[in-house]
């Protein structure tokens, strides 16, 4: 079993992550293709350890400085959106490793899947916003869409094995970020650096701030929604502080499974890479003595209301989960920026999806559209919404 893998975002935590186990796991993967979005002095010293026949830059402005830092090699290096398209699909990939941030992950995915390749999923805004598209389209090519985030993770090697007709529901486990136990008036002020630093994982700031508001449940939600072909009903979330169990799953004669692990990426990465195979790694064992005890409880959907409003849009179906998607990625730059303040960003969400018209075709172009049109809306609800 030797792959090809195009890593799309290999710059990122889970892009770097997936090119740690490419070293060490040399007999199992090669790197054909290497994207990112603007981090070049990276992408140059990557593509000179890996040797990938193609790098492509999303930064036109880059592209220079890329090409002279890799001349000489025979490596061919291009720039510009087209060209993630491009590498996405090309016939010399075995494995698409989709670590892209945010939206601009939906067309090279698309392509891939439309391309018939294998993908390794952790873009999960594809699925938010594409969910239908995406599934239909790789029912057709019979594309393998085999996911990397950890609770999704967890629940396929849950039910490995199994059918589904024996699966009464899921339950997603969510660390409850830092914010867990901060009291809501509190949370008005909470500032980009206390909301970054999360107490279980170390990953990009976009997810690390859904993690905070709880947001990145519900976007995990409807990706489990689209994964596995459950409804909403039969998706739990239930808060786990110590994220050693990833996720569950609850069997119709009453048998519970769980997946658990110490938090750590590079395992759920390997297993979409190797599925439905096990390899031998060094990676760290969870010391049980030293965990002590695991514990559960309710998410509070009141202070954490962007967890409603993904199982709003999820409900709502069409274009909603896009338009949810698109504000929250607006609404997190700005937090980020210091121009919004927590609360913020799941009350950008909820204008948005109030002004949002139901649209269920399911295509690229409405995608597109509605992405556009939420984020202008989620603009004019910062502008007009005073930081506290
Ligand atoms: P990151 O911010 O660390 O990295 C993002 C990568 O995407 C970088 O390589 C960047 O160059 C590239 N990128 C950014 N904007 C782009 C654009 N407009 N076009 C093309 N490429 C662009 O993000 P991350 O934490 O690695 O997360 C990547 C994806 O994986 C996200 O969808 C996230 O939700 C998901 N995920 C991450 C983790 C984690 O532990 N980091 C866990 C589960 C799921
Ligand atoms: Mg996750």
């Amino acid at each position: 079993m030797h792959k090809r893998l195009a890593i799309l975002g290999s710059t990122g935590s889970i892009g770097t992550q997936t090119l740690e186990i490419v070293s060490k796991h040399p007999e199992l993967f090669s790197v054909a293709a290497l994207t990112a979005w603007s981090n070049s002095d990276l992408l140059i010293e990557q593509a000179r350890q890996f040797r990938p026949s193609t790098v492509v830059i999303g930064n036109e402005t880059h592209y220079s400085k890329l090409r002279d830092g890799l001349s000489g090699l025979g490596i061919e290096v291009l720039a510009g959106r087209d060209a993630f398209d491009f590498v996405a699909a090309s016939a010399s990939v075995d494995t698409v490793v989709a670590a892209m941030v945010g939206f601009a992950g939906l067309r090279p995915t698309a392509a891939a899947v439309k391309a018939g390749r294998e993908v390794a999923l952790a873009n999960k805004e594809t699925l938010v916003v594409a969910g239908e598209m995406i599934t239909n389209a790789a029912a057709r090519t019979g594309s393998r869409l085999v996911p990397v985030d950890s609770e999704h993770s967890a629940i396929l090697q849950c039910i490995t094995g199994e059918t589904m007709s024996s699966v009464e529901k899921i339950i997603l486990t969510a660390s409850g970020g830092p914010f867990l136990n901060t009291p809501a008036e509190k949370l008005i002020h909470v500032s980009p650096g206390e909301a970054l630093r999360h107490p279980n994982w170390s990953m990009g700031s976009k997810i690390t701030i859904d993690s905070a508001t709880l947001m990145n449940k519900g976007l995990e939600v409807i990706e489990a929604h689209w994964l596995f072909g459950l409804p909403a009903d039969k998706i739990d979330v239930i808060i786990h502080p110590q994220s050693i169990i990833h996720s569950m799953v609850q069997f119709t004669d009453g048998s519970m499974k769980a997946q658990m692990g110490v938090p750590d990426m590079r395992m759920p990465i390997i297993y979409a890479l190797t599925y439905p195979e096990r390899v031998v790694t060094d990676l760290p064992r969870p010391s049980l003595k030293s965990i002590g005890s695991l514990t559960f409880e309710e998410a509070d959907l009141k202070r954490f209301p962007s967890l409603s409003l993904a199982r709003t849009a999820l409900s709502a179906g069409g274009n909603m989960p896009c338009a949810l998607n698109a504000a929250n990625e607006v609404a997190v730059t700005a937090f980020l920026q210091g121009r919004l303040g927590f609360p913020g960003i799941a009350g950008a969400v909820e204008y948005v999806l109030e002004k949002t018209l139901l649209n269920n075709e399911a295509s690229l172009d409405v995608y597109e559209e509605t992405d556009s049109r939420s984020r202008s809306l989620a603009s004019e609800y910062i502008s007009k919404t005073p930081k506290q």
